[in-house]
């Protein structure tokens, strides 16, 4: 049965914590791949850009010609999920970008980044989402962004007791401000994964 075949995703390996996202997608049975170039790209059903530094991952996906088959995967309805610097490259504003900052694009947010500012760079909370049910999803926020605005096609997955939203989704591009691929909870990369087989 072809549905029944490992899913083949790639993980974005320019920069950042792609060795985690590659274990979580292993451990449940993905054919999950890094990609540093145009033709490993263009063999994956889905990709994962990972949490780390989105200036650098800017940066490097323009050097290594990665940048335009990225946004022509996202516009052909590749799924995608971005966590972290991922959800800042596959926003279409970003807030507090460095100049000449870039992203991607596809989802119709704002997003500003390192948004907890420099008292709360990091912290761990727990989030009620009800796309993945119970028990509560426990996020890791590192100098995190938040989604300030979205437009009306954009679903909020989750958000913080003050409303800030941290979860989002659009089509097939999913967006998490937090780094679910540190905790052990694989159910942001099940969901994930159900969108690559169905896509
Ligand atoms: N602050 C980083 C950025 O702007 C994101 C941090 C992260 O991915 N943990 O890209």
């Amino acid at each position: 049965m072809a549905g029944s075949a490992a899913p083949v995703v790639g993980v974005l390996a320019l920069q950042g914590d792609f060795r985690e996202h590659i274990a979580v997608l292993h451990s449940l049975g993905a054919d999950a791949r890094p990609i540093r170039r145009p033709e490993e790209l263009a063999e994956v059903a889905g990709l994962v850009i990972p949490g780390g530094e989105s200036t650098v991952m800017d940066k490097l996906s323009r050097a290594f010609g990665l940048a335009e088959p990225l946004k022509a995967a996202i516009s052909s309805g590749m799924p995608v999920y971005g966590t972290c610097a991922g959800l800042i490259m596959i926003a279409d504003r970003v807030l507090d970008a460095i100049e000449g900052q870039q992203s991607l694009g596809g989802l119709d947010i704002s997003v500003r980044r390192n948004a907890f500012g420099s008292q709360l760079d990091s912290f761990e909370t727990d989030l009620d989402i009800p796309v993945l049910g119970d028990p509560p999803v426990h996020a890791v926020f590192i100098r995190a962004p938040i989604v300030e605005d979205a437009g009306g096609g954009v679903r909020a997955l989750a958000s913080l007791g003050d409303g800030r939203i941290v979860a989002v989704e659009q089509g097939n591009l999913l967006g998490t401000s937090f780094h679910p691929e540190m905790t052990g909870d694989t159910r942001f990369h099940e969901y994930f994964l159900g969108r690559v087989r169905s896509a």
